[in-house]
């Protein structure tokens, strides 16, 4: 007997790589960290195990009904349309295992987009059919119902969407919502930051609506890993069975819930985030090596720079990590760059300014 690791492997296994971001690539000493998304202002708790005087021999809430609770309250939808996943990463995982069959179904991405929706397919061995985005990062209505098939099982959303920044428009997805009858997944990570509203307050005219959303990002908790999903009792129900039973752990829920008491304070950060952006758009228009700013509704830009492979790495250089997108297909040439602090914006474009 010879033990062949290789041949135990499924092959859908086989194509993936571990997760890895540029700030870990990335061996120098980084000073700006702009790659990521992240709230660059700070968070509203901070982790400091000493005050936390609670014993952990208990399991947590598998329902996290108190976390649920003020989640509620703060988002208006009720307890039972909530589902509560270890990031919202966890809440595609779970969707696609409650609808695809493996092998058979499918799922449709419309890149340039979120990877992770096609990592989990992956997987999960569940075929995925991209339906690129038009020229402006809007949805080709008639190209996504030609790509639907009886198999297709769920449609990925990404308003605003990763990387490209931009709110998809409301119609063109009611147009979705009304005419596919699998599920639509609207991931609103960025929701906070966008112009559009959420669709949060359409759970009750869409049976098939599932709209994500996390505490990653405006809320500034991506270190404790809480993904939101929004769906009818009976999808979360599912949502519930499919999920690994205690998910969430009870330091994240207690830190979650004392989080969450800062409504006013993120809605401030926000705010300074999106004037931020603004500064940042027009401080970057004015470099000679910027060909393009994509319009965001985001924390983050896409930026079409010229030489972007030298920029990214003559930033990293200086300490600066931003994500380079040039070799993704929809967005050649482009950086992606989080919206950082007033410092940290300002040193970007000092930088950028003494390129090369
Ligand atoms: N959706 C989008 C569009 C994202 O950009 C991200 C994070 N980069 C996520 C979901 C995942 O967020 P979480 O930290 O909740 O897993």
């Amino acid at each position: 007997m010879e033990f062949n690791l290789e041949y135990l492997i499924r092959d859908n296994i086989k194509s993936l790589a571990p997760y890895s971001t540029a700030r870990h690539e990335f061996t120098g000493e980084a000073s700006v960290m702009l790659d990521a998304n992240e709230n660059a202002i700070g968070s509203p708790v901070s982790l400091d195990i000493g005050n936390l005087h609670e014993p952990l021999n208990r399991y947590p809430d598998p329902l996290q009904l108190e976390l649920k609770k003020q989640i509620s309250n703060i988002k208006g939808v009720p307890v039972e349309n909530i589902f509560c996943g270890n990031g919202s990463d966890e809440a595609i995982d779970v969707l696609m295992r409650i609808f695809c069959e493996p092998g058979i179904d499918n799922i449709i991405i419309l890149p340039p987009t979120y990877g992770m929706y096609s990592v989990c397919a992956a997987i999960n061995n569940v075929q995925v059919k991209e339906v690129p985005l038009t020229s402006d990062y809007q949805l080709d209505i008639q190209a996504i119902a030609d790509a639907v098939d009886d198999r297709t099982k769920l449609i990925f959303i990404c308003s605003p969407n990763n990387p490209t920044g931009n709110s998809i428009n409301r119609q063109d997805i009611e147009i979705v919502l009304n005419n596919f009858d699998g599920i639509v997944v609207i991931d609103e990570a960025y929701i906070n930051y966008a112009r559009q509203k959420t669709f949060t307050t359409q759970l009750v005219d869409y049976p098939n609506l599932v709209v994500m959303q996390t505490l990653s990002k405006a809320w500034g908790l991506a270190a404790l890993r809480i993904g939101l999903a929004f769906a009818s009792k009976e999808i979360i129900g599912y949502m519930n069975n499919v999920k690994y039973p205690y998910n969430i752990n009870e330091a994240t829920q207690k830190l979650a819930l004392q989080a969450l008491k800062n409504v006013m304070q993120v809605n401030e950060w926000t705010k300074f985030t999106i004037a931020q952006r603004t500064w940042l758009e027009e401080a970057l228009a004015k470099l000679p090596i910027t060909e393009k700013i994509y319009p965001s509704d985001a924390n983050f830009l896409l930026v079409k720079m010229k030489q972007a492979n030298d920029v990214f790495t003559y930033l990293q250089s200086k300490g600066i990590i931003v994500r380079n997108r040039s070799t993704t297909k929809g967005c050649e040439g482009c950086l992606r760059i989080t919206v950082g602090t007033e410092e940290e914006n300002k040193k970007l474009i000092e930088a950028l300014e003494n390129y090369p």
